[in-house]
C-alpha cells in the first residue's frame, strides 16, 4: 500500500576537508555579534582556538557545557548570549556541544527556562537565532537534526526537546576536525551513527528517500569506522565517517529513532554509558528482534551493508562492536540482575511505539537478560 510523505532538511549543508575556512563568511551573512560555544574540553583544542579566533569575537566563549547537556548548560548559555547582545551562535563540538546551542538559541528569544520546555513542557514558538553548528565528533547527526537531547538531573530525566525550530541554520561538517577524537569517542559516535541509519530504516514512519540515506550510511560504517578507530588521522576514513554521521542523521531525523534508542536513555542516565555505547548495547539484540518482522526489507538494509541477512547482519555489529572495544553485554556497563524490572519499566519511552515490532515488557525483559 502506498503512502504519502514528506522529506524536510531546512539546514544548508558544507562539506569536506577544510570547509571550516567557510565559517567567517558564512556568519557575516548571519549577524554582527557571534557568540562561540564549545564545551571546556574542545575549548582547549587547536582546531577549536583557531576557529574560535577566526571569528574575531569580541564575547568570551562560552564553554559551562556538561557532557549529555543539563537544562542548567542551556539557562547558562542563554544567560551568556543575552549578556554579550550576541546575535548569531556557532557552536562547535560534539551532540552535547550543538544541542545545548540548538535549545539555548530558541530560549534565548523566549520567555521561560529549558526546564519550561523540556519533557512535555510548554512548545517553543519557533523564533531563534541563526546557530551554526561544527560537529567534531561522527555519529550524533545532530547537525541536521530538529532535536536538541537534555537531560535533567533533578528528575533524573533524559529526554529529546524536539521542534523544527532547532534545525541548525548552517552546519559546517570539517572531518579533519574529527581527527583529534580520542578512540573510545571514535567507537562510541561510530556505533551512535549506526544505530540512526538502522532505526530511521526501521521506524514504523519510514519513507524512500530516509531508507536510502540509511542504506548508504550504513555501507559507509561498515567501511569506515575500523580504519578511523585504528588510524585516527585517515582522512579518507574520517571523511567517510562523518558522512554516514550526516546520512544517519537525515534518515532518522523524520522518521525518528525506535526501542534502541527509548532502551538508551535510562541506560545512559543510570550507568553513565555514552549516548553511542547505550545504543549501540541493544542494537544487535532488536536487529535479532526485529528480523522476522522486516522480512525483505531488512534483507535489503542487510545487503547494503555487506550481508547476506538480518542475523548475519546483527551478528557483525556484535563483532563490530567488539572490534571498537565498547561493552557488548549489559554487565560491563553495571547492570545488575535485579535491575532488569526497573530499568525495563523505565525503557518505555515514546520512541518505542516506532519499533516495527510491538514490544512489551515480558519480551524487553527477556531481550535484556539475553545480554545480560
Ligand atoms: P559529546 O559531545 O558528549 O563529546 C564527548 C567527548 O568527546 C567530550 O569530552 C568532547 O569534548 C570530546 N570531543 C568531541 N569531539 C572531539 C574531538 N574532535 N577531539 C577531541 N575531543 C573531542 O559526544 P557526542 O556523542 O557527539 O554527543 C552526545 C550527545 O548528543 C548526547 O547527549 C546524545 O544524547 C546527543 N545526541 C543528540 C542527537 C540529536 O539529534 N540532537 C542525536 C544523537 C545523540
Amino acid at each position: 500500500m502506498s503512502t504519502t510523505w514528506t522529506y524536510k532538511q531546512p539546514t544548508e549543508i558544507c562539506f569536506g576537508i577544510g570547509a571550516r575556512s567557510a565559517l567567517p563568511s558564512i556568519i557575516q551573512g548571519l549577524g554582527n555579534r557571534p557568540i562561540f560555544a564549545a564545551d571546556l574540553n574542545m575549548m582547549q583544542q587547536k582546531h577549536t582556538q583557531e576557529v574560535f579566533a577566526s571569528l574575531g569575537s569580541t564575547a568570551p566563549p562560552f564553554s559551562d557545557i556538561a557532557p549529555n547537556p543539563t537544562l542548567h548548560s542551556v539557562d547558562a548559555l542563554v544567560s551568556h548570549i543575552r549578556a554579550e547582545k550576541g546575535d548569531v551562535v556557532v557552536a562547535m563540538g560534539g551532540g552535547s556541544s550543538l544541542d545545548c546551542a540548538k535549545a539555548a538559541c530558541a530560549i534565548a528569544v523566549q520567555s521561560g527556562t529549558a526546564r519550561c520546555y523540556h519533557s512535555e513542557g510548554a512548545v517553543l514558538d519557533g523564533s531563534r537565532l541563526p546557530l551554526v553548528v561544527v560537529p567534531t565528533t561522527a555519529g550524533t547527526g545532530s547537525e541536521v537534526t530538529p532535536i536538541a537531547v537534555l537531560d535533567d538531573p533533578q528528575k533524573g530525566c533524559k529526554a529529546p526537546l524536539a521542534h523544527d525550530s532547532l534545525f541548525p541554520t548552517v552546519a559546517v561538517v570539517d572531518p579533519e576536525l574529527t581527527a583529534s577524537m580520542p578512540p573510545f569517542v571514535t567507537a562510541c559516535t561510530g556505533l551512535d551513527a549506526l544505530a540512526h541509519a538502522i532505526e530511521g530504516y526501521w521506524s514504523k514512519n519510514h519513507q524512500p528517500l530516509c531508507d536510502t540515506l540509511a542504506c548508504e550510511a550504513v555501507a559507509l560504517v561498515f567501511r569506515h569506522l575500523v580504519p578511523a578507530f585504528t588510524t585516527p588521522d585517515d582522512l579518507d576514513a574520517r571523511e567517510g565517517m562523518s558522512l554516514a554521521a550526516l546520512m544517519g542523521g537525515m534518515a532518522f531525523q523524520l522518521p525518528k529513532n525506535a526501542a534502541v534508542h527509548a532502551c538508551s536513555f535510562p541506560l545512559s542516565s543510570r550507568y553513565h554509558l555514552p549516548h553511542g555505547a547505550a545504543c549501540a548495547i541493544t542494537l544487535d539484540a532488536f536487529m535479532r528482534f526485529n528480523a522476522d518482522i522486516l522480512g525483505e526489507r531488512g534483507r535489503r538494509l542487510a545487503r547494503a551493508a555487506g550481508f547476506h541477512d538480518m542475523p548475519s547482519f546483527a551478528e557483525a555489529v556484535l563483532q563490530l562492536k567488539q572490534a571498537v572495544g565498547l561493552p557488548t553485554r549489559l554487565r560491563e556497563a553495571g547492570v545488575h540482575d535485579t535491575d532488569l524490572d526497573s530499568l525495563t519499566n523505565a525503557s518505555f519511552h515514546p520512541l518505542m511505539n516506532n519499533n516495527p515490532r510491538p514490544v512489551t515488557p515480558q519480551t524487553l525483559r527477556a531481550l535484556y537478560e539475553s545480554i545480560l
